[in-house]
């Protein structure tokens, strides 16, 4: 039986909307009653903008009629709600962004807006992107699409989760820690975070502003490259934007692999790593050694250091960010208090939940005059020594290859009352964000029916051969063809 044309990738649905099989209008429509009806089961999706989807579809109708499609015009997409959507409201996942919306489009919306992509709603996510579970939503917690008793990850649990139900075909999530990657790894799609700079952030409701990246949730590695291709740009509203090295991010994916050096970096496969993660990774190495790469085992020492890193940087950077909500420009506003300060504390005490206050409070601490060389000096210093580390193994290897995440999807509720236990969780990823390098998580594997994840990573700009290594992985498995039985 064909697949639903919901679970199709970019490239088919573009052939079967330029051969005049289905329309944009009647795609959306699909894709729309289908969300509609999962969402009841998964809560991915915080709001569905069906009123604008319409008008977009009809848009990209009259595009194709006129034959000047670009590849991406008429697909639906679903957008992480913390990325601006002008005139529709913008959560964060946080109750104090409640009714707010912007009065801008960030610039990757307008990036798809251009091509008359499909804006069909806005993604579930852990507030402010805090967390590893989607769980910490304000606007109660996303379920994994492969088994509803299970977290999808998170951050962008909402984007991941989405994609792999058929609620979209493609999806946008952001990721400071891992929070692209590892729900796409919990969720059995492929997803990627692109050299940090490659993506405007502008519009992009800031976490840890130096770690903070844009980025795709999608069905195939191909995909991920059309969309790439779509939304990264040199933009003058975003000062760490940069040119893109190179037209096309999906040039090389029909090439072969031999004689691409892969590092294997034994520090990440961790103690208490679940077996089958560890087994299926094992059986990737041999498929990508048996397609022609060197593999040899490397040793990143420092990775021991990244999250304590991170916990530093990270929160120290959202205690800045987060100053702003304040009760005036944005969101809620507690108006019963006796002056403005009151108002500020009822305001953030009752808008913010518990992970973000707990971030506020390790970063304001860090940041604090006489903590500050302690804590948050010291560890800019120890990340300029991860990224040296990186930067020393880039030098013999094109890219490096570990597991996405230790374990496979937890059950909700197991980890949201220890906060170190779902730190842990990214422990992978995490790195990565450190240095500003690009990775993708591609599906490698299913244990007890639970998605498994494969990280590629490549050295800053990388980003071609992280996707031409994904991409032949891919076609020599069929995990990314995959779907839950939802
Ligand atoms: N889980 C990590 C955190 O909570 C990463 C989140 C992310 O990438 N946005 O900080």
């Amino acid at each position: 039986m064909a697949k639903e044309i919901y679970y199709k990738t970019i490239r088919q649905i573009r052939k079967l909307l330029d051969d005049r099989e289905i329309s944009s209008t009647e795609l959306t429509k699909t894709v729309l009653n289908r969300s509609y009806r999962i969402n009841k089961d998964i809560n991915s999706v915080i709001t569905h903008t069906e009123d604008l989807a319409i008008k977009s579809a009809e848009a990209a109708d009259k595009r194709i009629s006129e034959g000047n499609q670009h590849l991406m015009t008429g697909i639906p997409v679903m957008i992480k709600d913390n990325i601006s959507t002008q005139g529709i409201e913008t959560t964060a996942g946080s109750k104090i962004l409640a009714g707010y919306k912007p009065p801008f489009d960030a610039t990757v919306i307008k990036r798809l807006k251009n091509v008359d992509a499909v804006i069909c709603g806005k993604t579930n996510l852990d507030e402010f992107a805090m967390g590893s579970s989607t769980e910490n939503s304000a606007y109660g917690a996303t379920r994994n699409p492969w088994d509803i008793d299970k977290v999808p990850g998170g951050s962008s649990g909402g984007s991941a989760a989405g994609v792999a139900a058929g609620q979209c075909i493609i999806a946008l999530g952001s990721d400071t820690g891992g929070s692209i990657r590892q729900p796409s790894a919990f969720c059995g799609v492929s997803g990627m975070k692109p050299t940090y700079g490659l993506i405007s952030r502008y519009g992009l409701i800031a976490f840890g502003s130096s770690l903070d990246q844009i980025g795709p949730v999608a069905r195939s590695v191909e995909d991920c490259s059309i969309v790439l291709n779509t939304i990264s740009s040199k933009d003058t509203n975003d000062a760490t934007s940069m040119k893109r090295p190179f037209e096309n991010f999906g040039e090389n994916l029909g090439e072969h692999i031999k004689g691409v050096k892969i590092g294997i970096p034994k520090e990440y496969l961790v103690d208490g790593i679940q077996p089958s993660i560890k087994q299926a990774f094992e059986k990737s190495l041999q498929i990508l050694e048996s397609n022609g790469a060197d593999l040899k085992e490397i040793s990143l020492p420092l990775t021991d250091h990244s999250l304590s890193v991170y916990y530093i940087i990270a929160p120290s950077e959202a205690s800045s960010n987060l100053a702003r909500y304040d009760g005036v420009k944005y969101g809620i506003s507690i108006q019963n208090a006796r002056n403005s300060v009151e108002s500020t504390f009822l305001t953030r005490g009752q808008g913010f939940g518990q992970e973000v206050k707990r971030r506020i409070l390790l970063g304001t601490y860090a940041l604090s005059a006489g903590y500050y060389d302690a804590y948050y000096s010291k560890a800019q210093k120890v990340r300029t020594l991860i990224r040296q580390e990186f930067s020393a193994a880039f030098e013999t290897f094109d890219v490096l290859v570990t597991p996405t995440a230790p374990t496979t999807a937890f059950g909700l509720g197991t980890k949201i009352g220890d906060p170190y236990e779902m730190y842990l969780s990214d422990i992978c990823t995490i790195p990565i964000n450190i240095a500003g390098l690009p990775a993708i998580s591609i599906p490698a594997g299913l244990d007890n029916k639970m998605p498994i994840g494969l990280q590629i990573i490549g050295p800053q700009m990388g980003d071609q051969i992280v996707l031409q290594v994904a991409s032949n992985y891919e076609k020599s498995t069929n995990w990314n063809q995959k779907t839950p039985l939802i």
